[in-house]
């Protein structure tokens, strides 16, 4: 897999508003946030998308959703309500190529999603 910003920003390279960090997980505000609360849950490991998952990386993946999960009830908005999205590829609206987790809360979220 290619180098991606997401990478420089593991590697400290550039610059991010780091909310959370484990040795296999990364948590930043993005960049670009759709609501009051968005954050982008990272494995360290490099993964491209959801297709380049396997066997191995249940526990890694089950771990995003923890973090994302502990980092809601810590904010205290688990009980209000809040949305994870893992964009795929192109027509997913993948933009970066490093396995994401969006974790969206602080306003009604409407469905379906454009
Ligand atoms: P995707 O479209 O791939 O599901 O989501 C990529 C997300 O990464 C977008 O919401 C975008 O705003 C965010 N993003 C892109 N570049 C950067 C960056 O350099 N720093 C941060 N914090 N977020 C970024």
């Amino acid at each position: 897999m290619g180098d991606t910003i997401f990478s420089k920003i593991i590697r400290r390279e550039i610059p991010a508003d780091i909310v959370h960090e484990d040795e296999d997980v990364l948590a930043f505000r993005d960049i670009n946030g759709q609501a009051p609360t968005h954050i982008l849950f990272i494995p360290r490991k490099p993964i491209a998308t959801l297709n380049d998952l396997d066997a191995d990386d249940a526990l890694l993946i089950g771990k995003l959703v923890l973090a994302a999960t502990a980092y809601a009830k810590a904010q205290g908005f688990a009980e209000s309500g809040y949305r994870c999205v893992i964009n795929c590829n192109e027509d997913g609206g993948q933009s970066v190529y490093h396995l994401h987790l969006h974790l969206l809360a602080g306003r009604r979220l409407s469905w379906p999603p454009g």
